[in-house]
């Protein structure tokens, strides 16, 4: 079925190869990742990922509702953190969400693939010392912040695989998607990354 299905393009065959993936793990892995459609705030998970500015500041988009659904306190902690710079990532309480944590990151506003690669794996990195068994990502930099959406999602999806391929005591990766043009992107490519045996 999933041969007949095949949506991906010649360019997703490209992309998907830069990184090798371990072929053995993919029974395992597929369990481990999903795709919500809707709004990330939501989600009780132990952490959901904010797409933030630099400054920390409430703003439009995901990071607008995020702090809505958050109340005042989560402007205050923020306040705390002297900001955050492109590519980086800080944590914060989830104060009145669902969800325990708010990792909130600064994508790039320039495309740059490196950077909104660099935000996945800073937010993946405070698994450890914040014993985080779930978390939701949104599409990071693709709204205001104009990142390709296609490319953002191989990036993404690249990441959290790398990550669960080392790492054991991550039970689910969430792809919050919100766009229709994001639900069809990651339908399609999350079959490459975490096919299902
Ligand atoms: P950026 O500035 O990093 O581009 P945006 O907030 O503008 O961040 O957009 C990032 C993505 O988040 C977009 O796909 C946007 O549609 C989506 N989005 C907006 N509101 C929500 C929400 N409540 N939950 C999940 N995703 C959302």
């Amino acid at each position: 079925k999933s041969i007949r299905t095949k949506k991906h393009t010649l360019d997703d065959v490209t992309e998907f190869k830069k990184y090798k993936i371990n072929a053995a793990l993919n029974e395992d892995l597929a369990k481990k990742v999903s795709i919500f459609k809707g709004d990330i705030t939501k989600l009780e998970v132990d952490a959901i990922v904010n797409a933030a500015n630099s400054f920390l500041r409430a703003g439009g988009g995901v990071d607008g509702a995020i702090h809505r659904g958050a109340g005042p306190l989560l402007q205050e902690e923020c306040n705390t953190l002297g900001g955050c710079p492109t590519g980086d990532a800080k944590i914060t309480c989830g104060y009145s969400l669902p969800a325990k944590y708010v990792i909130h990151t600064v994508g790039p506003q320039d495309g740059s693939p490196a950077k909104l690669e660099s935000c996945y794996e800073k937010c993946l990195s405070f698994q450890e010392e914040y014993n985080l068994r779930s978390i939701a990502f949104p599409c990071i930099s693709t709204g205001i912040y104009g990142f390709p959406n296609r490319l953002a999602a191989h990036i993404a999806l690249r990441n959290a695989r790398k990550f669960l391929e080392k790492n054991k005591s991550m039970e689910r990766i969430i792809f919050c998607t919100f766009m229709p043009i994001d639900v069809e992107i990651y339908e399609t490519l999350l079959q490459m990354y975490f096919p299902v045996p």
